[in-house]
């Protein structure tokens, strides 16, 4: 029986695709330890993995996830420099087969390095690469590479972290952008390669595994399922705006629709007034179930909430928060399957507008559909564990034979 250990990044969009994957694994015997924090205990248990809590006095969840990629990433190395003693103990202890990371948790990727065990990246982020990013014109992108010269102090510390790391542990010096454009021996990627741009680009380490969906039972359809709904949600990390939405409440107020909003655990219902007769305000919703019923999605473009949206074929209005966000909501205008609308532009008369030509025109759904298409005919969570078993067997046939060599 094969061990494996998961590093994963806790946050909802992270650690949800991976369940299905961990699930899989455990059916076909494989022995998971996934770390991540108590948040997320539960559903990590349910997939009969055994759940080990991150230990570290900086906190690095989704609570703390920064639009400023590069604060993000200095937090996410001083993670890595508090952790990696302790965690390299643990690994000589649990001995596994391979570990699996996530673009995220740079560590996993370090401790393989350090300990030579076979490592396999997870990438439930957008994926790009460099010349996509430098041949995107947006003021937003702009926004981002100057938000990187104005955080000098963090390039500072980032450096003679990494230079730490590098000294230290003879691993290759960390990158800034390394949870973008770094790759492993194997790749799996939660998304199909019509999403991603220049995919023909990748080589056969990537797998475009597909979103890994699970549809909830038993869910509460406190929405009337006989009227179209409009659903609205900035998802996990980045939804505590207030302002939007009330800009929301203003733009749709009269319309015929039903607008149903997730505002998040973060806001104060009370704080952002009453809402419009045609509206329906939770903090949490079952999102996967409500995009069955919706014509349209207002999202922050976050990974999980756009291929939930475009694997039932709905079209999105954009307005994202960070950097793969803003990529992947590119690649959704530019597919024909949705269109971004930007920070500075954000008032309620241009919202209606731009939600009812979205509502209005044909051509946007079509283009969903086309999308769900590909997202459905991917190999989803059993072609990525059949993509990690045959990785793992070949390490164990390398090593068998270099063995024999030695012999
Ligand atoms: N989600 C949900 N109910 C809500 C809001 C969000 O189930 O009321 C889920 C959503 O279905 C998605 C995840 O939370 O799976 C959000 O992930 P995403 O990558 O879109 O955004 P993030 O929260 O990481 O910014």
């Amino acid at each position: 029986m094969a061990k494996g250990i998961f590093f994963s990044m806790p946050a909802y969009g992270h650690v949800n695709p991976t369940l299905a994957v961990v699930a899989e694994l455990v059916r076909r015997g494989n022995s998971i330890i996934y770390y991540s924090t108590e948040e997320f205990q539960p559903r990590i248990e349910k997939t009969g993995s055994i759940f080990r809590n991150y230990q570290t006095s900086i906190s690095f969840d989704h609570h703390q996830i920064d639009h400023n990629t590069f604060r993000l990433s200095t937090r996410l190395l001083m993670v890595t420099q508090e952790m990696i003693p302790a965690l390299i103990e643990q690994l000589i202890k649990d001995d596994p087969d391979y570990i699996i990371y996530d673009t995220m948790s740079p560590w996993g990727k370090y401790l393989a390095s350090i300990l030579n065990i076979p490592s396999i990246r997870s990438i439930p982020i957008f994926l790009f690469d460099r010349k996509t990013l430098l041949s995107m014109k947006s003021d937003d992108i702009q926004s981002f590479i100057q938000t990187g010269y104005q955080n000098q102090h963090e390039v500072v510390k980032f450096r003679s972290i990494a230079d730490h790391l590098h000294k230290t542990y003879g691993i290759p010096k960390p990158n800034f952008l390394d949870m973008y454009f770094d790759k492993d021996d194997l790749n799996i990627v939660y998304t199909s390669g019509m999403l991603v741009p220049n995919a023909s680009a990748y080589d056969d380490s990537f797998k475009f595994v597909g979103p890994s969906l699970t549809s909830e039972n038993d869910v509460d359809k406190f929405w009337d399922t006989s009227i179209p709904v409009i659903y609205i949600s900035l998802g996990t990390i980045f939804n505590d705006q207030l302002g939007f939405y009330r800009k929301c409440f203003e733009a749709f107020a009269d319309l015929d629709y039903q607008i149903v909003i997730s505002v998040g655990s973060k806001v104060n219902t009370l704080e952002l007034g009453t809402p419009p007769n045609n509206f329906i305000v939770k903090h949490t919703v079952p999102q996967f179930e409500i995009l069955k019923h919706a014509s349209l999605f207002i999202s922050h473009g976050g990974m999980n909430s756009t291929h939930e949206a475009l694997y039932h074929g709905v079209p999105l209005l954009l307005y994202p928060q960070a950097l793969d966000q803003y990529l992947l909501a590119s690649r959704v205008e530019e597919l024909g399957a949705g269109k971004i609308i930007k920070g500075k532009e954000m008032v309620p008369s241009l919202l209606r507008a731009m939600a009812l030509d979205i509502l209005e025109r044909q051509a946007y759904q079509e283009s969903a559909r086309e999308i769900s298409h590909s997202l459905r005919h991917c190999s989803g969570y059993k072609g990525a564990v059949d993509a990690i078993e045959n990785y793992y067997q070949s390490t164990r046939q390398f090593s068998i034979s270099e063995g024999s060599i030695e012999n």
